[in-house]
Order: structure tokens, then C-alpha cells, then sequence
């Protein structure tokens, strides 16, 4: 059989078995910590909780830690925290999971969209400006990929207007901007320890902070906006007495899973540099192709590499990226994208959002792939991806 001839069109996969484009890491060591736990007098709001906030919060550089459920409900409570409310606007990137945006609208504020660079993939700093009025309240910025955002810019904007910056960090733990880690440059930061991500806790998330203001109010929403601090308390009474003193919610992390966090913790240092040596590896193999445009990286910037996205320059090619997404299925490599610009889903567009709002983010979703890109990948993974991406790229390349 001719092996050039495309799974697609009847020929041999690359690979026999389908490689997924991210999974966890799990060794004996985690599987351990976990076991330890269930063997423990807490499975939640114990000590493990405080020691994976810790280790989180000392490794980012950063004072506070608070974990949460999910990334998710982390990004619900920095919204709470920032005091953001109805009629707020917060300007935030259409180039990411639907949950940066989602949790604007779950504290009643109005999501606005700023357009990315075309370079980087992030927030603009530019079309940020083009965004602020004075009902901005806070700017939500994603660090794409790993790559952090430009946060002097971004700051630097914010301060002028007293505007608060929320990082969303779900791709770029242990990632750096000038030689600082993410997770300490913002007001906060949001982690998540979904399985694709850097760590996992299975579901999980976390903000990082060093403002003990943010802090308080994360700790409350996290947990029905209830206190016991007596300090806290409107009357001080019987031991037994508590206050609810805003609407929170059961947003806590088990200890279950923080014990699994902090397992993971010890492996994340290895985690970005198996990511990072992949990843400069698909560099190195798709650099004499003009049909592909590799990732690029601004070079004060270490990124965590959480993906791997090719862009497709179609002027070399007959076909387009939906073609080449599909051909790369059938050959058995588990490509996907990353993301859908938040605002043309269906919910968003009937909140009144227009389509062709943010032009740079809808042509570059319409030419990206994300390529298989995690820590436990093998070298023979690795290979079969090239592989199967030189394959399907030759058959559709024009001259
Ligand atoms: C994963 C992710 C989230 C949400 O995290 P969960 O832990 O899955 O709730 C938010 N933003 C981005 C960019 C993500 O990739």
C-alpha cells in the first residue's frame, strides 16, 4: 500500500491507536498521597488544603493562596472578590475557554471583548484601550498557550483607570514574564488543575494574591460567605456562633484532591520542561514548511507550553484548515482547537454579541490546530505526530 496515501482517503493511519492531545501524569507517588488522605481524619477543610495553598503560593511568588473546586469557580470568586457587580464592564479576550468570559456574567457584569495580537495569539493591549470606558471595572487577560500577556501594558493601562487585572493562568503555571512567574504579576491569578493542565487535582482550581483584601473575600465566597473569625462577627456571643455575611457558595477543594495536588507540585518543574523540550522539537521539525506557521514567542517570555497550535498559511495549500483537521484525525493524531471565539457561541450571540466583532480572533481561529502536547507524551508520540502532520501537509502543499 502506498504510505503517502492519506488515512482520509483510505490509506494506513500514521498510528493504530488514537493519541489524545492532552492527559494527566499519574505516578505511585501521587497515587500514594491520595491513599494517605483517605486514611486521614480529613477529606476536607483539613491541613492538606492549607500545605497545596502554600506550596502553590510560594512557588508563584505570591503571599495568598486560595483554592477552589475548579478553575471555574476560582474565576467566579476573583470576580466576586474584585467587587465587580451588574452594569460593570470587564474587557477580557475572545480567544479562550468559554469560563474567562462566563464568570463576568455569573457576578452580573457585561463581558467586553478586546482583539488579540496576531503574533501571540493574546489580549492586545491595544484594543484594550479601544474598550475602556467608565464602566471598566477589570480586565481579564489569558496568558494563550503559556506565553504570558503583555501584563506591563495591560498594567500599566489598569492603573491610569483604577481598573483591577485578573490573570487567567489555566495554561501557564510556572510560566514567566522578564524572569517573574505568573501568579504574582496580577491583582489575581487564576489556576486550574483540570487533567490537560500542568498539575491536576481532577477537577481543582486556585487564585493567587498578595492582597489580604481579595484574599478575605475569596476565603468567604469559597465557603457560603460564612465567617466564624470573632473579629468578623456583628455581635460576639455564644461559641457556637457564626455569621453569613454575603452569598457564597460550597466552592471548596477536598482534601482528597489537594493531597494530590501537592504531590503533583514536586513534578511541575519537570512537567514544563518535558513540555518545553516537545515542544521545541515540533519547532525544529516544522520549520522548512511554508504551509505551517509555528508558534511565536516574545523573547522575555518563558512560556509553560499547555499548547501546542500550528496556523495553517493556505496560500501554500489547496485546501483549508478544516480539511487538514480531519486528515489528521483519520491518521489517528488527536488534534483539536483552540478556541472558538467566545462571543460567536450560540448563548453569547444571543446576548446581542455581533460576529466579525474582534476580526484578528476569528481569522486566526479559522486557520489554527492545536497539536497532542503533554508531559507523559513519548518520543514516539512525538514522532507520529510529525509524521502524520509532514503527510497530510505534502499532499495538500501547492507550489
Ligand atoms: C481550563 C481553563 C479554564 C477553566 O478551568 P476549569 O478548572 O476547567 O474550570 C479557564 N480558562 C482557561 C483558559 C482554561 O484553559
Amino acid at each position: 500500500m502506498d504510505k503517502n496515501k492519506l488515512a482520509l482517503h483510505g490509506g494506513k493511519p500514521v498510528r493504530d491507536t488514537f493519541l489524545a492531545y492532552g492527559r494527566q501524569w499519574i505516578d505511585d507517588e501521587d497515587i500514594e498521597a491520595v491513599i494517605n488522605t483517605l486514611k486521614s481524619d480529613y477529606l476536607t477543610t483539613g491541613p492538606t488544603i492549607l500545605q497545596f495553598e502554600k506550596a502553590v503560593a510560594e512557588f508563584v511568588g505570591a503571599k495568598y493562596a486560595v483554592t477552589f473546586s475548579s478553575g471555574t469557580a476560582a474565576l467566579h470568586a476573583a470576580c466576586f472578590a474584585a467587587g465587580i457587580k451588574e452594569k460593570d464592564q470587564v474587557i477580557t479576550t475572545p480567544m479562550t475557554f468559554a469560563a474567562s468570559s462566563n464568570c463576568i456574567l455569573y457576578v452580573g457584569g457585561q463581558p467586553v471583548f478586546a482583539d488579540i495580537d496576531p503574533r501571540t495569539y493574546n489580549i492586545s493591549p491595544k484594543s484594550i484601550l479601544t474598550q475602556i470606558t467608565e464602566k471598566t471595572k477589570a480586565i481579564i487577560a489569558v496568558d494563550f498557550t503559556g506565553q504570558p500577556a503583555d501584563y506591563d501594558e495591560i498594567i500599566s493601562i489598569a492603573r491610569n483607570s483604577g481598573i483591577i487585572v485578573i490573570a487567567d493562568g489555566a495554561h501557564s503555571l510556572g510560566a514567566t514574564y522578564k524572569d517573574e512567574k505568573v501568579g504574582s504579576l496580577a491583582d489575581m491569578t487564576m489556576f486550574s488543575f483540570h487533567p490537560v493542565k500542568h498539575i491536576t487535582t481532577g477537577e481543582g482550581g486556585m487564585i493567587t494574591t498578595n492582597n489580604e483584601n481579595y484574599y478575605e473575600k475569596l476565603l468567604l465566597f469559597r465557603g457560603h460567605g460564612i465567617t466564624r473569625d470573632p473579629q468578623k462577627l456583628s455581635k460576639n456571643n455564644e461559641p457556637w456562633y457564626y455569621e453569613m455575611q454575603d452569598l457564597g457558595y460550597n466552592y471548596r477543594m477536598t482534601d482528597i484532591q489537594a493531597a494530590l495536588g501537592l504531590s503533583q507540585m514536586k513534578k511541575l518543574n519537570t512537567f514544563v520542561e518535558k513540555r518545553r523540550g516537545l515542544a521545541m522539537k515540533y519547532n525544529k521539525a516544522f520549520e522548512e514548511l511554508d504551509a505551517i506557521i509555528t508558534p511565536f514567542q516574545q523573547h522575555d517570555r518563558y512560556s509553560s507550553w499547555h499548547l501546542y497550535i500550528i496556523r495553517i498559511n493556505s496560500k501554500k495549500l489547496s485546501t483549508n484548515r478544516n480539511e487538514i483537521f480531519g486528515a489528521l484525525q483519520a491518521e489517528n493524531i488527536g488534534v483539536n482547537v483552540h478556541y472558538i471565539p467566545v462571543y460567536l457561541h450560540p448563548y453569547y450571540q444571543k446576548l446581542g454579541y455581533k460576529k466579525h466583532l474582534c476580526p484578528n480572533a476569528e481569522r486566526i481561529y479559522s486557520e489554527i490546530i492545536t497539536l497532542p502536547l503533554y508531559s507523559k507524551m513519548s518520543e514516539r508520540d512525538l514522532d507520529d505526530v510529525i509524521t502524520g502532520v509532514k503527510k497530510v501537509i505534502s499532499y495538500y502543499s501547492i507550489e
